[in-house]
């Protein structure tokens, strides 16, 4: 079996083959970038290893050799020659790029001998020292496993307080490097390898893996990436950034990754070497300084990186190195970049006819764009606050939180669900825990190419990275403000501003983001260019998708945000949400206490006048579209106060006596009150309270008809398992319409519909379709039902699930197509065989998550409802869907 491709073997649509990296360089070697030969080992050597107990699989060894025979061939060196030796990076690359989640060993192949070979070879003895020293601080972190801090450690130390890593002697790099040595010996138990060879088999085994790590299973857990695809691993001849002032190394984007602009954005380092530009060792350069610096080498680069996103139709993020002089092209990949530059790059690329829009949808994942929602610093609340410093903008919104320096202790502390911000100099891979757990990252050092901002990027979190003025003292705990005397502690409160770069000092109010303003009228259209953007985009999404969106919503306020998100109509109006209001509550209260059916009509008048009211607002916000209005649903005593001194407050209220109330309460107890007395069954025992509730409805319509509002009221009757529950409840609802209709001469256009959340109504669902005119699968219920968890409660157990993997995805989250999808399918196919034009949505909270929207596209549903601020997602979704 072939384990072992060269570049020259490869190309880009090797993707699961040789891992995104591999077939990246591949497709660059083939299109003619200067790219330093080397050879990919297959993701499927990497899962061949694990699935033989930890051993390379049979060939593999005898491949590597013969390829790195290929390539002393074509670089004219020798692997451990000490006259003319060759050296190689190691590094990982997975088919989804994983930024910073796998580990790169530089400078493999040197020993005592080479070491000394290299010196003689460049005439530059420092030099050598240096890749000396970078290799056994990489090797003894990465591929032996030795706390990096301590490597860093000794680097400081020896650098002092005003030198710089470039100040550093031959002989004190030398002599580091022993030092690593020693602290190696001392903490791994082994001597370093000496034998070239022994040093790349160990490499290849510490990449393979490192792909069952903790920070890449974290990673891949973020990010539902199966454990099963494996790591290719990348061997590739080294190029030196680091060979004097005419080189240098860097990372660029070809369009800013942060606001989606068409300009070359990267940074770079001279006379530095691949690692440190990303880990902030010293302050990058903006990449429009080499213009000035290399003014060829500048127009070569930026003439390949166009090339290269003309060739994939996609933003790059490229890596490169300038050995004296000459530009080689060390990787390439589709560059990430937050949700305002992912919508603005795909626009940007329609118009300039590289893509056309169904591409563009499909570049945007549908959670993205929440960024455009995400709050900012409120302008005139940042006057008055106290600004710390300003560092890049490199993640969206803003946020509040304590510091915390530690990532561990960052997880620990939100996950008691305090809001933390994590300050550190820089991070790395192994922090990504703490940084998921975090409001905000905010770091001293980097770029926005730094590992900070890519992840930050990635999670759509705020973040602002490079801010030079912060000193930060882990071991005190404290972060010093540069040139002030203000010392933060680990615990103080700080606002970041992940668009404009700003840490202000305490809690700075936020406001709504650009898009919300536009959409609220605090702002004009055209005074925003990203809400232009954002329409634009979403308007292609509408002319593709099939599936309709609504939204969940309760009130009028909501429906207006939700129209404004471009809800097609209202899915689900919870009626009992609005009993809070003021003090509904108490009419509420006294319905539910009532002892005979008069006491409990005269306290439903109460209750009635308030209810048509609000549907009246409703109705009138969403004139034209439908309103799905669905009766009492929750169990009653979810009303009832349980204090003793709110009981007795209340019988005083009401004029009962004490004992007679806790009565009451205490009869309407339930052992399992999620699967007791709710839904349709209690207007089936207090058939007055469906009565009431219609009346309201049915006069809300007739009122707003009256004054030239469209109405369309969906009237839906929850928790129904058998066709006789809906007929009862349908024959009071259809009697009330009549009754209002003859009284107000008001002809009204309505439905009468159920909630699939009981898995028998799934399986009888062509009976109840036969009253039914619409369904509307109730998942969360469904879900609570069919797994037989509690909704409740299965937070206390659940996760575990999703973290040993017996569950992919939490199934109140992301709707379990296997199970729960099944009774939705076979619902709307048995439903439609009695009655052909019968309308299903869903109004779970499914109805806004990305995969269960696309499976809702799929087994024929007429539309999905969700909350309000998720509408724009599953419109790009239900898009998607088609594409
Ligand atoms: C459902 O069960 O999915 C539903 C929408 O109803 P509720 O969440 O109110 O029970
Ligand atoms: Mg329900």
């Amino acid at each position: 079996k072939k384990w072992v491709y060269l570049f020259t073997e490869g190309n880009a649509s090797m993707r699961d083959l040789l891992g995104g990296k591999g077939a990246g360089v591949a497709e660059m070697t083939r299109t003619g970038v200067p790219v330093p030969p080397g050879f990919t080992i297959t993701t499927e050597a990497c899962n061949e290893y694990y699935a033989r107990g930890k051993q390379f699989p049979e060939g593999l060894w005898e491949q590597t050799l013969a390829a790195l025979k290929v390539i002393e061939e074509q670089v004219g060196k020798k692997f451990g020659d000490p006259d003319n030796p060759l050296l190689v990076s190691v590094r990982s690359g997975a088919r989804e790029s994983m930024p910073g989640m796998m580990d790169t060993v530089l400078n493999l192949g040197l020993n005592k001998e080479t070491l000394a070979g290299l010196a003689r070879l460049t005439n530059n003895p420092r030099f050598a020292a240096d890749a000396y020293r970078r290799f056994v601080q990489l090797f003894g972190k990465i591929v032996l496993g030795v706390d990096g801090e301590k490597f860093e450690h000794v680097m400081s130390e020896a650098k002092g307080r005003d030198r710089q890593d470039t100040d550093l002697t031959a002989e004190e790099l030398m002599q580091i490097a022993e030092t690593f040595k020693a602290i190696i010996k001392e903490d791994a138990g082994v001597d370093f390898p000496e034998d070239p060879y022994e040093q790349l088999r160990m490499a290849i085994t510490a990449v393979f893996n490192s792909w069952m790590g903790r920070r890449a299973v974290d990673y891949r857990r973020v990010y539902k990436i199966p454990d099963t695809l494996g790591t290719g691993v990348n061997v590739q001849t080294m190029v030196f950034g680091n060979m004097g002032n005419d080189s240098a190394t860097g990372v660029a984007f070809t369009r800013n990754p942060a606001t989606g602009a068409d300009e070359l954005y990267g940074e770079y380092l001279v006379n530095a070497q691949g690692e440190d530009v990303v880990a902030g060792i010293r302050t990058p350069k903006p990449i429009s300084k080499l213009r000035e610096e290399m003014p060829e080498v500048y127009e070569q680069f930026s003439q390949i990186a166009k090339m290269l996103e003309r060739h994939y139709k996609d933003v790059q993020d490229v890596e490169f190195t300038i050995e004296r002089g000459k530009l080689w092209m060390l990787q390439t990949r589709n560059g990430k970049r937050t949700g305002m530059a992912a919508v603005k790059i795909a626009v940007d690329m329609v118009n300039e006819g590289l893509i056309d829009k169904r591409t563009a949808l499909r570049r945007v994942q549908p959670e993205m764009l929440n960024q455009f929602l995400f709050p900012i610093v409120n302008p005139a609340a940042a006057e008055h606050a106290t600004r710390l410093a300003r560092g890049l903008a490199a993640g969206p919104g803003a946020a509040q939180g304590r510091i915390v320096l530690d990532p561990d202790e960052a997880a620990a502390r939100s996950e008691q669900g305090e809001r933390v911000i994590l300050v550190r100099t820089e991070t790395a891979p192994e922090d990504f825990h703490g940084m998921v757990a975090s409001q905000a990252i905010l770091t001293a050092r980097g770029g926005l190419t730094s590992h900070a901002a890519v992840v930050a990027r990635q999670l759509g979190k705020c973040c602002v990275c490079g801010c030079g003025d912060l000193e930060i003292d882990y071991k005190a705990g404290a972060v010093h403000v540069h040139g002030t005397d203000v010392i933060l502690k680990d615990g103080d409160w700080i606002t970041v501003d992940g668009h404009s770069g700003w840490v202000y000092a305490g809690q700075v109010e936020t406001q709504e983001a650009e898009v919300i303003q536009v959409i609220r009228g605090q702002m004009k259209p055209e005074d925003s260019k990203l809400y232009g953007y954002f329409t634009t985009f979403l308007s292609w999404a509408d002319e593709v998708r099939r599936l309709g969106v609504r939204a969940n919503a309760d009130t009028p306020t909501d429906a207006r945000v939700a129209r404004l998100f471009g809800a097609e109509g209202i899915g689900l109006c919870r009626t009992e949400h609005m009993f809070f209001e003021g003090d509904r509550i108490d009419a509420v209260r006294e319905m539910i206490v009532a002892d005979t059916p008069e006491d409990r009509r005269r306290a439903l008048a109460k209750i009635e006048p308030l209810q048509q009211g609000d549907f009246e607002g409703i109705f009138e916000v969403m004139d034209g579209l439908p309103v799905t209005i669905r009766t009492l649903d929750p169990p009653l005593h979810e009303f009832l106060p349980h204090g003793d001194r709110e009981i007795e407050e209340l019988a005083h209220k009401m004029g009962i006596d004490v004992a007679t109330l806790k009565a009451k309460i205490e009869g309407l107890r339930e052992a399992n009150p999620m699967l007791g007395f709710r839904g349709c069954r209690l207007g089936i025992e207090y058939p007055e309270i469906t009565e009431m509730q219609a009346r309201a409805i049915f006069h809300a319509a007739a009122n707003c008809q009256a004054r030239g509002i469209k109405v369309h009221p969906e009237i839906m009757i929850p928790l129904v398992g058998d066709v006789s529950e809906l007929r009862m409840q349908g024959d009071i609802v259809r009697r009330v319409a009549d009754e209002v209709m003859a009284e107000t001469g008001q002809k009204i256009d309505y439905l009468l519909g159920t909630m699939i959340e009981v898995p028998r109504a799934a399986l009888t669902a062509d009976k109840i379709a036969t009253i039914a005119e619409f369904f509307s699968f109730g998942t969360n219920d469904l879900t609570q039902m069919t797994f037989g968890m509690s909704r409740d409660d299965a937070g206390r157990f659940l996760p575990l699930y999703v973290e040993r993997k017996l569950l992919k995805d939490d199934p109140f989250e992301v709707l379990d197509q296997e199970g729960v999808g099944q009774l939705v399918r076979m619902g709307v196919e048995r439903g439609r065989s009695t009655r052909p034009d019968l309308k299903t949505g869903i109004c779970g909270e499914h109805g806004g998550e990305p995969e269960s929207v696309k499976f809702c596209h799929r087994v024929g549903l007429n539309y999905v409802s969700c909350s309000p601020y998720r509408v724009v997602i599953a419109r790009l979704a239900a898009a998607q869907a088609v594409l």
